[in-house]
């Protein structure tokens, strides 16, 4: 079949999906960070996990390997869009249960509203995680971290399905977290709901942890400009911003994408950017540290699409 059918019989068989939102060419700079990004053939948003594992399960039947996405807060989708399905696990799939000191936490959970859960309930643990934009199944792919916490410090358990759908419970110590990686991205699979364990603490430190580590944030990062974060991850033994910052990185651009003035690791849409920009800007900025200090920076992002 040619992708115009297959995609045509897809959307059939979605449709009948209850509590699975479909939309048909659509851009997806609506839904990333960076505001930049072609569009997504088809895009589903379930609104439960039975709904998205039901469409898992269809894509796969019609072989068509879905593209999962969160609040796109650590993603570059580059111009020509993707080809097949997009699924959007973010907004109505992001349910908190908090039990005592424990939560079940479907994946489309933002982390700030968990930061905000937490400190009102003098819960600890999640105070790493504030101003971080993306969604608790974003954070568990790259074991997102920051001032000296990541994600997997407070996981027990996470439940995920497979490319057919199929479900099941992987315990933290199977995941192999480490820097900004995790067995989860290796595998694919898409992420439901985690199990988090948190400590009693004292409200009124937690809460003023979360307003420091916000502070720094807007003073140190373009938190104001779309982004999608750090570019590249920490190298060993120093900090791609020094290095990005010795180059003379601040301030480079290609087309209308350029390297923050304020913090030398981040690329922002100045308006009207493509992807080709982003990847142009990384590209260059990586050659120069390259040149100077012989250390190539591996790009933190993920990127999805066709250019
Ligand atoms: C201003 C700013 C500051 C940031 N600061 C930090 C920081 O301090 N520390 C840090 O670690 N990150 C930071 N980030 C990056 C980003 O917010 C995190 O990596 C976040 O956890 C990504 O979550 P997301 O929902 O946006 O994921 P997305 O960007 O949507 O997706 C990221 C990856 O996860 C996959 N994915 C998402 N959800 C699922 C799911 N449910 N199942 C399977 N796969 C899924 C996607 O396919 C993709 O490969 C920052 C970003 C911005 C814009």
């Amino acid at each position: 079949m040619a992708i115009t059918e297959i995609n045509c019989e897809l959307t059939r068989r979605l449709e009948r999906i209850a509590g699975l939102e479909l939309r048909e060419n659509e851009p997806l700079a609506r839904h990333t960070s960076f505001g930049i990004g072609g569009p997504a053939d088809l895009l589903a948003i379930p609104h439960e996990p039975r709904a998205l594992c039901e469409a898992i399960g269809i894509a796969h039947e019609m072989e068509t390997e879905p593209v999962f996405l969160g609040n796109g807060t650590n993603l570059i989708v580059r111009d020509g869009g993707v080809r097949g399905l997009v699924i959007r696990i973010a907004g109505e799939m992001g349910h908190v249960q908090m039990e005592g000191e424990q939560a079940i936490v479907e994946a489309g959970a933002p982390l700030a509203m968990l930061c905000c859960q937490c400190a009102r309930k003098g819960l600890t643990g999640m105070e790493f995680a504030a101003g971080i934009p993306g969604t608790l199944g974003g954070a568990l792919i790259m074991n997102a971290g920051a001032n000296g916490g990541e994600i997997s410090d407070v996981i027990e358990w996470v439940e995920v399905a497979d490319r057919s759908g199929s479900i099941s419970r992987m315990a933290s110590e199977e995941l192999s977290f480490g820097y900004r990686r995790s067995t989860l991205r290796e595998l694919g699979h898409a992420i439901i709901r985690a199990r988090l364990s948190f400590r009693s603490g004292d409200p009124a430190e937690i809460h003023e942890k979360l307003c420091d580590t916000l502070s720094q944030r807007c003073a140190r990062q373009p938190v104001s400009s779309p982004s999608a974060g750090s570019i590249f991850k920490r190298p060993e033994g120093d900090y791609a911003g020094r290095l990005l910052e010795t180059v003379g990185a601040k301030g480079m651009q290609v087309g209308r994408a350029a390297v923050s003035m304020k913090h030398a690791n981040f690329v922002v849409n100045l308006g009207g950017a493509t992807a080709r920009d982003v990847m142009g800007l990384i590209e260059a900025a990586q050659n120069l540290v390259y040149e100077e200090f012989g250390m190539m920076l591996e790009p933190e992002v993920c990127v999805v699409g066709e250019d």
